[in-house]
């Protein structure tokens, strides 16, 4: 399987990522990606920039080296109703929302309950394209419920690439989440989560466990400029 889209990238505008803007499209465009979408943290994130940064995204080009540039944001789930760190306006202005659950923006104790209450919010939010990085034991949830309802919601799952290494305890969980995903028929995207241009286009470890598991390429939204543009058609996304 190939992956032609690097869907969730951050730039220095993280404040704890180390390339420009232009030196991860530069490096997106050397490995021959289609598209890459910018996806710098939303502001609950310590160090993260403000609206107007995110407001301020379309006076990059669309396209740019021959790679379709997405205008995102990586939003923070900031409570278990599933509630984001962007407003409706913001978010529906943007072209592509990753939402994720990261400890030292989401406050209170977490229980299963609790976040599938969350993750099903989310779902339900029209906004956002992909739940990120969900392997994490800590904001454990009932897979199997939220894998139907991203099924049903056209909602993505996560496969991260970043979690191989930075956070490799979360593996049997991704795998578990995977298994799942080809059991319902809920589509996934294959992302790096750089923080440094190096590792754009990155997604060896995350295509090793979906080879293991025999996972069906037609549920790998980025696995080709075909599938990429019938999800963002389905989405009024502008390929
Ligand atoms: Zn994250
Ligand atoms: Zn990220």
């Amino acid at each position: 399987m190939k992956i032609i889209a690097d869907l969730h990238t951050h730039s220095i505008a993280s404040t704890h990522a180390f390339s420009t803007v232009t030196e991860n499209i530069s490096f997106a465009a050397q490995k021959g990606l289609y598209a890459i979408a910018l996806t710098d943290h939303g502001r609950a994130m310590d160090g993260a920039p403000g609206a107007y940064y995110f407001e301020s995204l379309p006076v990059i080009d669309k396209e740019i080296m021959g790679v379709r540039v997405l205008k995102g944001m990586e939003a923070n789930i900031i409570d278990y109703s599933g509630k984001l760190d962007a407003d409706e306006k913001l978010l529906s202005r943007l072209e592509w929302i990753v939402a994720s659950m990261h400890t030292i923006t989401l406050f209170g104790e977490p229980s299963v309950e609790k976040c599938t209450d969350a993750y099903l919010a989310v779902c339900e939010n029209k906004n956002v394209n992909v739940i990120a990085h969900s392997g994490s034991d800590y904001f454990k949830y009932d897979y199997e419920t939220v894998v139907k309802a991203c099924r049903d919601t056209g909602t993505l799952i996560e496969i991260n690439n970043s979690t191989f290494s930075s956070r490799r305890d979360t593996v049997k969980n991704c795998v578990e989440i995977a298994n799942l995903c080809k059991k319902h028929g809920a589509r996934v995207v294959v992302n790096s989560d750089a923080h440094f241009f190096t590792s754009i286009g990155r997604f060896d470890s995350s295509l090793k466990m979906l080879d293991e598991l025999n996972f069906p390429e037609e549920l790998v939204v980025n696995s080709s400029i075909e599938n990429l543009q019938k999800y963002m058609n389905e989405k009024g996304i502008a390929i």
